[in-house]
């Protein structure tokens, strides 16, 4: 099943960096080290996608500010996967 966000933006089929929804939210999103920011490269489309703002990010001195998931607020919808140009999104076991 795909969220009503998917849907409205015509996202029809998931894809192999977002796994489909988990309506039972058993599960949390997860950043890995080939986010963008990692690169110095300034990118909140994770955060901008995330309904929950569940996604945060640490500044660094002279450098790209980090996300991180905030455990407590993710739902594992991975909204967030769905728009990250990294692929740098997976999910683990809540
Ligand atoms: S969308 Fe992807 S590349 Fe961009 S900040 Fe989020 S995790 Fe990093
Ligand atoms: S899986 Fe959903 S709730 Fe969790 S960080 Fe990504 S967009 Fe936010």
């Amino acid at each position: 099943m795909i969220s009503r966000r998917q849907f409205l933006q015509g996202r029809f089929a998931p894809s192999a960096k977002a796994p489909p929804t988990d309506e039972k939210g058993q599960r949390l999103a997860r950043i890995g080290a080939s986010c963008a920011a990692w690169s110095n490269q300034v990118c909140r489309l994770c955060a901008d996608a995330c309904k929950e703002h569940a996604i945060v990010f640490s500044p660094r001195p002279m450098a790209a500010a980090l996300p991180a998931v905030k455990t407590d607020k993710c739902t594992g919808c991975s909204d967030c996967a769905w728009v990250c140009p990294e692929g740098a999104i997976s999910f683990v076991d809540a």
